[in-house]
């Protein structure tokens, strides 16, 4: 395991680019991608200005495929976003979806098809998904925003990988676990089933305190680099001020005391004061969070619009659980149904949509900022 974490420094946002990438060139040993496709999997929570410090900032994604297309290779980046079914709304609203069209460069919505199954508990017959284009990717690099989460104390490098589930499935496994250790180790679960080779952490605007309802902002600026992601975290909890065995993935992941951070480039780095934690113990609020995801899970039905299709049969072929019936009294068989929105995000005509419950719509717009979901 290689345990040094490459530290660079901006003053400002106009300077993070450019901090992303000299943490790109500092990486050790060096990544090699020539003339390879390049994933790079955001941290896109909901919508929001960068200086809310709720979704990677998009200079961290643009310094990020300027770094990769001057190596030779060819980037493409995305994410699901944490409001099932708005992936596309939410990567406008964070800015996504302009920095695409400036760099000519993909943005792709990992609700969308061809999902792939993805088993996360030994001799399960549940199943889980991810999108194939993730896993066809000859390199993958996550930019996971510097946060304080609710749940797990801080969210950083492995945390970001839940974001690879599609849809609401996300909140399904919130539920199927039950409680923290155990979505602890599913979480680390998926980062062993699909390796990535190197983080770049978001500490330009970092959230501390109550997480993503309610978590103070403040500006850091500092990206941190790293091949390993666990040691990512650990550098991210050490700088945060806080000690590894906070952070319940850190645990899950077998690596407290194994870490003996060799700080690299603009070295050692540590918040002046400790981030703020945020204001309560999640292990007390078990049944409540448990309540919450479980609704979540279900909180939104892929709806026909009949006037708007083409019967084309897009829709049947990205489903991976064959819950689209395709019969005009109901399109979508919702036993069935898991929420991952492929179908959704698929439909050539913008037949199918989410659809919240009318009490639902209050919610979402406060928690989706600024994202219409009429
Ligand atoms: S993908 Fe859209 S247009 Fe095609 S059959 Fe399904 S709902 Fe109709
Ligand atoms: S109908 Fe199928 S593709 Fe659409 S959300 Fe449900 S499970 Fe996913």
């Amino acid at each position: 395991m290689d345990q040094k974490v490459f530290v660079a420094r901006c003053r400002d946002e106009r300077g993070i680019a450019d901090a992303v990438i000299r943490a790109l060139e500092g990486l050790a040993p060096p990544l090699s991608i020539q003339g390879r496709r390049v994933f790079l999997k955001v941290n896109l929570n909901k919508g929001g200005p960068p200086n809310r410090a709720l979704n990677t900032h998009p200079e961290v994604v643009r310094g990020a495929v300027r770094w990769v297309r001057s190596h030779g290779g060819n980037p493409f980046f995305g994410d699901s976003c944490s409001i099932p079914g708005f992936t596309l709304h939410a990567a406008r609203a964070a800015g996504y979806l302009n920095l695409a069209e400036e760099e000519g460069v993909e943005f792709l919505d990992l609700d969308r098809g061809p999902l792939v199954p993805l088993q996360l508990f030994a001799g399960e017959e549940e199943q889980w998904w991810i999108s194939g284009r993730v896993l066809e990717a000859d390199v993958r690099i996550t930019l996971p925003k510097w946060k304080t989460h609710t749940l797990m104390g801080l969210s950083g490098a492995l945390k970001n990988q839940m974001g690879l589930l599609p849809g609401a499935t996300k909140a399904r496994l919130h539920v199927r676990c039950g409680d923290l250790k155990t979505l602890a180790r599913a979480i680390i679960q998926i980062h062993r089933r699909i390796p990535f080779h190197a983080a770049v952490l978001d500490g330009s605007y970092v959230l501390e305190g109550g997480g993503s309802r309610s978590g103070r902002p403040i500006w850091l600026g500092v990206v941190l680099a790293g091949r390993d992601l666990p040691t990512v975290d650990a550098a991210m909890c050490h700088a945060s001020g806080w000690s590894p065995r906070e952070l319940p993935l850190l645990e899950a992941a077998g690596v407290i005391g194994a870490h003996e951070i060799r700080w690299g480039g603009d070295g050692a780095f540590v918040s002046e004061t400790p981030l703020r934690r945020p204001g309560f113990d999640p292990k007390r609020l078990g049944r409540v969070t448990q309540c919450a995801y479980a609704l979540r899970s279900k909180a939104f039905d892929p709806t026909h619009r009949p006037e708007r299709c083409r019967d084309c049969g897009a829709c049947a072929e990205v489903c991976p659980t064959d819950a689209v019936t395709r019969r005009e009294e109901s399109w979508i068989s919702l036993r069935r149904c898991v929420r991952c929105f492929a179908c959704t995000s698929g439909c050539p005509e913008g037949a199918l949509v989410p659809k919240g419950r009318w009490f639902l719509r209050p919610w979402l717009r406060s928690r989706m900022q600024g994202v219409n979901p009429d």
